[in-house]
Order: structure tokens, then C-alpha cells, then sequence
């Protein structure tokens, strides 16, 4: 249901913006959906690889090697304080799986995860600070679904909050 409800949200995403490449790669740009049914949500991550661990090309160094399996880690451990939810709503944000995609000449960070908090999300106050963790984020699309309630915000910044009422 929550996979069919992102996918959903995904392609509404993707139709406001049509003229532009869906795939479209920029370096400071991330995007993020989330979608929730009730208590239970889904997040999906996606950005450069150079946002996130600062190159694109497959890490053969050591050094490469180190910089790129921290910065993922990161992601993982992190998600919680760039995606706040609120604290009454004990909720848990839990690595799925990531995975980095290699293209041509750039690769794209994509990490899914899961939600599950003890009351609905609908109706409370969502806090981004995406920078805080990947400095180089500059901007993220997010998109968010929770029950009846659709919205969406460019965070540019620490700390900008997207009500979902
Ligand atoms: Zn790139």
C-alpha cells in the first residue's frame, strides 16, 4: 500500500514539472518523498553522489573508498536529524537499503527507509536540516503524503518546517 501510495506521489512529482528531464542530475540538488499511512511511513532519498560524499567517479582508492562508505553511513545513521519528525510522535526512521547509481560521467545516491511511529503523522509538523549532515545539499525537493494530506516544499536551509495540515 505505502510503496503503491510513493510511486504515486512520485509520478504527480515528476507531472508538475513535465518539461523539465525527470532524471535531471544537479549538483546541490537532492530530492525526498515521503509518504504516510497513518502511523506508518516510507522515505525515499535521493541525491548526487558528489553531495553526498563529495565525488562521482567509482571510489579505486583507499581514500575514495573510506570517504564514500563514511558518507553513506551517514545517511543512514543521520536520516533522523535531517528528517525530523515530531518528538511526541515517537517515531523511527530505519535504513531499508542504499545504493548508488553510476551513470555516464555521475553517479546518484538513492537510500530508502522506514517509518513507524507510535500516532499518526498527519496533522503535525515536519522539520528539515538537510545541510547539517551533507553541507553540500543545497537544495531538496520534498514531497510528502500523509493520509489526505498533500505537500511539498524546496528546503534551501537548516530548520525549514513543512506543516502537514
Ligand atoms: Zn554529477
Amino acid at each position: 500500500m505505502l510503496k503503491v501510495l510513493l510511486f504515486s506521489l512520485m509520478a504527480m512529482a515528476h507531472s508538475d514539472h513535465s518539461a523539465h528531464n525527470q532524471s535531471a542530475h544537479v549538483h546541490g540538488a537532492g530530492k525526498v518523498s515521503l509518504a504516510f499511512d497513518g502511523k506508518k511511513g516510507k522515505l525515499e532519498f535521493h541525491a548526487p553522489a558528489e553531495s553526498i560524499y563529495g565525488f562521482e567517479h567509482a571510489a579505486k582508492s583507499k581514500k575514495d573508498k573510506q570517504k564514500k562508505e563514511a558518507a553513506l553511513s551517514k545517511l543512514g545513521e543521520k536520516i533522523s536529524e535531517m528528517v525530523v519528525l515530531d518528538p511526541a510522535l515517537k517515531c523511527e526512521i530505519k535504513l531499508d537499503m542504499y545504493e548508488v547509481i553510476e551513470k555516464k560521467n555521475h553517479s546518484d545516491v538513492e537510500g530508502e527507509f522506514n517509518i513507524s511511529c507510535e500516532a499518526p503523522v498527519a496533522g503535525s509538523t515536519i522539520t528539515f536540516s538537510f545541510q547539517k549532515v551533507f553541507p553540500r545539499l543545497k537544495k531538496v525537493q520534498v514531497e510528502v503524503l500523509a493520509d489526505q494530506v498533500q505537500k511539498s516544499l524546496e528546503v534551501g536551509k537548516n530548520g525549514e518546517t513543512l506543516e502537514l495540515k
